[in-house]
């Protein structure tokens, strides 16, 4: 097979070792003789598997013990809905931070169930993160919601927001898992699996003990995160075969450093492609706050927003064997998403290709 570059937002780069291990078990897995696509989720071999991903998240992330770990359906979008249907009952309002288009839409869901309060007004362009200091919380708020990364802006946190008492609430659908994290500071984390630790069909859903016990009554049992502890994430069948590969990506990651070995993976590689991008003189431009910078997506546009000169591009690295670095459909431009899977080399490719480009067509600006 010709060497491939796969910068994809989504669903993104598996480790090429996990895909191995699939592609070796997937007739029969373990012992069982059969398919895990085949295997029963009551069975005693995907009991083993599930608890396994759960411990192996649990270590990795080092989760404290008055956490559960749950394995959902219906994504990150999904959780736009679950969320305040579980959480919000307490005081029927909630805060939200808007820096991009995945925490508007988690706000626009929610109003279907309580009062949202927007901490700052919904900016007409999504650039960085208004200072905490000017955030209009309310301190009657029954959690505070905020996206972790901007997978479509390239916006990331690069601190957690304080909130008091108040349970904090984020979306890490596209950083989970690239950097340590004191998991205690969080009410809830949720991440749908395809950006950055598997299959699409699966959403990860890590929740304090205390704020299960009290969804809304219309709450679909799918989504009450409250019958899904309970159960394990086996009240109904669960994802199997995501369930599956997103525990040997956990297993991947531990065997590779570990989430401090991916942080640091994941600095070196962005800082390659930010490099070319301000060392061009505003041939590539990313729009986004130096501080707020994504270390996992990375939109950029090429010579004054020249979409003639951006096809170019996308065309020369396909040639070049660089998929999907197509900016998503509401930006337009171009986006390198560059997740643990992606590595050290590959991200150098880009950076490569992107000097010569510049090389090449600078000067037309
Ligand atoms: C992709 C994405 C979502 C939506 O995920 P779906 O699984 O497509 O519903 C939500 N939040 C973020 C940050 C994302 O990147």
């Amino acid at each position: 097979m010709a060497c491939v570059y796969n910068f994809g937002a989504g669903p993104a780069k598996l480790p090429q070792e996990v895909l191995k291990k699939v592609q070796d078990e997937l007739i029969a897995y373990g012992n069982t003789k059969i398919s895990i696509l085949e295997l029963s989720h009551r069975s005693n071999d995907f009991k083993e598997i599930i608890d396994d991903a759960v411990d192996t998240l649990r270590d990795i992330m080092k989760i404290p013990d008055n956490y559960n770990i749950l394995f959902m359906q219906g994504g990150g979008t999904g959780c736009f809905a679950s969320i305040p249907l579980n959480l919000m009952n307490r005081t029927g309002t909630a805060d939200y931070v808007v820096t991009g288009s995945w925490s508007a839409k988690a706000a626009k869901e929610a109003e279907k169930y309580g009062k949202v309060n927007l901490v700052y007004p919904k900016p007409d362009k999504f650039t960085g993160i208004c200072n905490p200091s000017t955030w209009q919380t309310n301190s009657n708020a029954s959690y505070l919601y905020y996206c972790a990364n901007e997978t479509v802006h390239g916006i990331e946190f690069d601190f957690v927001p304080d909130t008091k008492d108040v349970p904090l609430v984020a979306d890490m659908s596209s950083n989970i898992l690239t950097k340590p994290l004191d998991v205690s500071k969080f009410g809830l984390i949720f991440a749908g699996a395809q950006k950055n630790i598997g299959p699409a069909g699966v959403t990860l859903v890590i929740v304090r003990k205390d704020l299960l016990g009290s969804p809304m009554k219309m709450c679909p049992t799918v989504l009450d995160f409250t019958v899904l502890a309970k159960d394990n994430s086996l009240h109904n069948t669960p994802p199997t075969f995501q369930i599956y590969v997103v525990g040997l990506v956990f297993k991947w990651i531990k065997e590779n450093g570990g989430v401090e070995g991916m942080k640091k993976r994941a600095i070196e590689k962005s800082r390659m492609i930010y490099e070319v991008i301000d060392e061009s003189n505003g041939f590539y431009t990313c729009p986004v706050e130096a501080k707020s910078r994504s270390k996992m997506n990375i939109p950029f546009r090429i010579g004054a927003n020249d979409e003639e000169l951006e096809k170019e591009f996308l065309a020369g690295a396909a040639k070049r064997g660089m998929l999907q670095l197509k900016g998503h459909r509401s930006v337009g431009g171009i986006r390198a998403s560059l997740y643990n899977a992606v590595s050290k080399e590959e991200a150098e490719e880009l950076a490569n290709y992107m000097k010569s480009f510049f090389a090449l067509h600078g000067k037309r600006n």
